[in-house]
């Protein structure tokens, strides 16, 4: 299933998409509040009736895809989590990490998988980060490699947009992570059930039409699954908890270059679709 949140006539709505219509899940899955939390602590529960919906179809070129989720209570980033990225940020004098690297993007940043990136007045080096993204469908602690697939909802693409000036001010990233706009996600969330293997998608990015980013999921140092048994070894994670896992190679600092008004910047990633987003100035 593909799962959006979408604007139409001034509303938000959940809906399941299906080809090139979406399917408003108003009254299969009332008093939701156009909360993807929400629909995701319930799906289990609701998934029966969710497949089963056919009606009110709205064709999607009527309709504002929103960031898929825009309430979760934890939005995670695993950092240099390819080796050729984690290579490219040594030569640029960031050291290797010698476990995971964990930080946050603060939930006010989610943006929409269409909607404009602001460049703010106070950054000089904002750059894309090309990223698949998962969704927590159970509450867990204390996970194993072994079962962390059973906590996963599903999956989406991300653009981890930072303000690299900002991101080495500090040890912790968080500021340089988490300016308003600078969390682009979806265009929906694909459940786990339609992936046959998320370390086996190809990933990629263009800037202005012309290729910057590509990998396969496979690449990654350390995976999903160790993720989770990492993360959820000290803290609870929690249903609709949004998790982004390393960009590949190849980000904008590596050439000194960085994003300016107008610049476009699409990512694809196969079976989840893609996001296309224009940077614009403050
Ligand atoms: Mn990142």
């Amino acid at each position: 299933m593909k799962l959006a949140r979408f604007a139409v006539e001034g509303e938000t709505r959940l809906g399941r998409v299906d080809g090139d219509h979406v399917i408003d899940l108003s009254a299969v899955a009332p008093g939701l509040n156009g909360s993807m939390r929400h629909l995701i602590d319930r799906l289990h529960e609701l998934r029966p009736a969710i497949e089963k919906a056919d009606a009110p179809r709205v064709p999607l070129s009527d309709v504002r895809l929103l960031a898929p989720i825009d309430d979760p209570r934890k939005f995670l980033a695993i950092g240099m989590n390819y080796k050729a990225h984690a290579e490219e940020a040594a030569a640029a004098g960031i050291p290797m990490p010698k476990s995971q690297l964990w930080f946050n993007k603060q939930v006010s940043c989610i943006n929409g998988p269409f909607d404009d990136v602001v460049i703010p007045k106070v950054s000089e080096k904002v750059d894309y980060e090309a990223e698949l993204g998962f969704i927590i469908g159970t509450r867990c602690r204390h996970v194993s490699h072994e079962d962390a697939r059973s906590v996963i909802a599903g999956y989406f693409v991300a653009n981890d947009v930072t303000a690299r000036d900002w991101q080495f001010r500090s040890p912790t990233y968080t500021l340089g992570k988490s300016f308003d706009t600078h969390g682009p996600i979806g265009p929906w969330i694909t459940t786990d059930d339609e992936i046959v293997d998320p370390h086996d998608l190809t990933l990629t990015l263009s800037l202005n039409g012309e290729e910057r980013q590509r990998t396969s999921t496979g690449d990654m140092i350390y995976n999903i699954w160790v993720q989770i048994a990492y993360l959820s070894t000290v803290m609870t994670l929690e249903p609709g908890d949004i998790i982004v896992t390393g960009t590949p190679s190849n980000v904008g600092i590596a050439t000194e270059t960085f994003m300016k008004p107008g610049d476009i910047v699409r990512i694809e990633i196969d079976a989840l679709g893609a996001i296309e987003n224009r940077f614009i100035s403050e």
